[in-house]
């Protein structure tokens, strides 16, 4: 399947895998809807990197939540597509979802530290995801399967048998890399990956994930904070705000030549473009999602605002081919 231009940051002929369409998450809190994720349009083909960056609250990580089918109530997905393929993957059963959880999507999820059980051998984590899919697998299949993975996410094979607690944090996090490619998905979303672990391990989990990315082809989401570190690993990115993408584009021209105000404000306060740095230096406070500005969102933060900023919403459109942006300086 081709992509065509329709979906913010679609490029032509690039085989597609994964489209989202104009997606929505909101929740029910006693003060009323909270908009966490809305109208958020993208798209990742076949071996891309693509990062999801910004600041907390942004919608980043319930937009990969909500690909993954994992909002929970009072949270819930109130429109939009998410196509695998040519599967339409929100109308799906839970069931049929079931199938294509780690089959042909998968996570590596945000806190390896709480997302393995504590009373499991790590080979028990690898039994249950294998025969939640293929329930014949034998045990010396599922042997084989670990004498092949743990080793290319850089762990011995005899890590198997030891429990969660055994492991440090970045070796409990290799080996959610580990289960997240059991059945070889063909796209993986790592939501802050290396979030808790320190700067050197996390360089090393963002090596294994590119390792592993190359091995099987597929093509991964990176969801972050941290803009330095998500630069070095994705080919392009998306720029999040307060539950919207303000900004699309590959990472060395996003880098070279940042469009929107939000986008060009973080990169000013990264320490220099090769290094690593987190978001801060942003004036003024991200908006509350309960009771959002008119307009532009950014609008109370920008220094470029023009009198129709705090209007009219500006939409993400192509201001140069392969480069979306939503502003009205455009
Ligand atoms: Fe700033 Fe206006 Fe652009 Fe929003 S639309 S980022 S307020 S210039």
């Amino acid at each position: 399947m081709t992509s065509a231009v329709g979906t913010a940051g679609a490029t032509v002929g690039q085989a597609e895998v994964l489209r989202v369409a104009d997606l929505r998450v909101q929740f029910r809190t006693p003060q009323g809807i909270v908009k966490a994720v809305d109208g958020v349009s993208f798209t990742l083909h076949e071996g891309e990197r693509f990062g999801l960056v910004g600041e907390s609250g942004s919608g980043k990580s319930t937009t990969a939540l909500a690909i993954m089918r994992m909002i929970r109530p009072p949270g819930r997905i109130a429109g939009g597509q998410i196509s695998l393929g040519e599967r339409e993957l929100i109308g799906l059963s839970e069931e049929q979802f079931r199938q294509v959880r780690l089959a042909e999507i998968a996570m590596v999820p945000q806190g390896a530290m709480n997302s393995l059980n504590p009373v499991r051998r790590i080979r028990d984590h690898f039994k249950d995801s294998i025969r939640a899919h293929e329930r014949g697998a034998t045990d010396t299949q599922i042997k084989d399967r670990i004498a092949e993975l743990l080793p290319l996410v850089g762990l011995r094979e005899e890590a198997a048998d030891l429990y969660p607690h055994e492991l440090s944090g970045g070796m409990k996090q290799r080996v959610c890399i580990a289960l997240s490619i059991v059945l070889q998905p063909r796209v993986i979303i790592a939501d802050e990956p290396t979030s808790a672990l320190d700067v050197v391990v996390q360089r090393q989990v963002m090596q294994t994930l590119e390792t592993v990315q190359e091995r099987l082809g597929a093509a991964v989401i990176l969801v972050g904070h941290d803009m330095g570190l998500l630069a070095q690993f994705v080919d392009r990115l998306g720029v999040m705000y307060a539950g919207k993408l303000v900004e699309i584009a590959p990472i060395k021209e996003l880098l070279r030549d940042p469009l929107h105000p939000y986008s060009q404000l973080l990169i000013a306060s990264l320490p220099t473009l090769e290094e690593r740095g987190v978001f801060r230096g942003v004036p003024g406070l991200p908006p509350s999602l309960l009771h959002p500005p008119g307009g532009c969102l950014f609008h109370p933060r920008c220094p470029k605002r023009l009198p129709q900023c705090s209007v009219e919403a500006p939409p993400l459109r192509e201001i140069r081919p392969g480069h979306w942006a939503a502003c009205h300086l455009y």
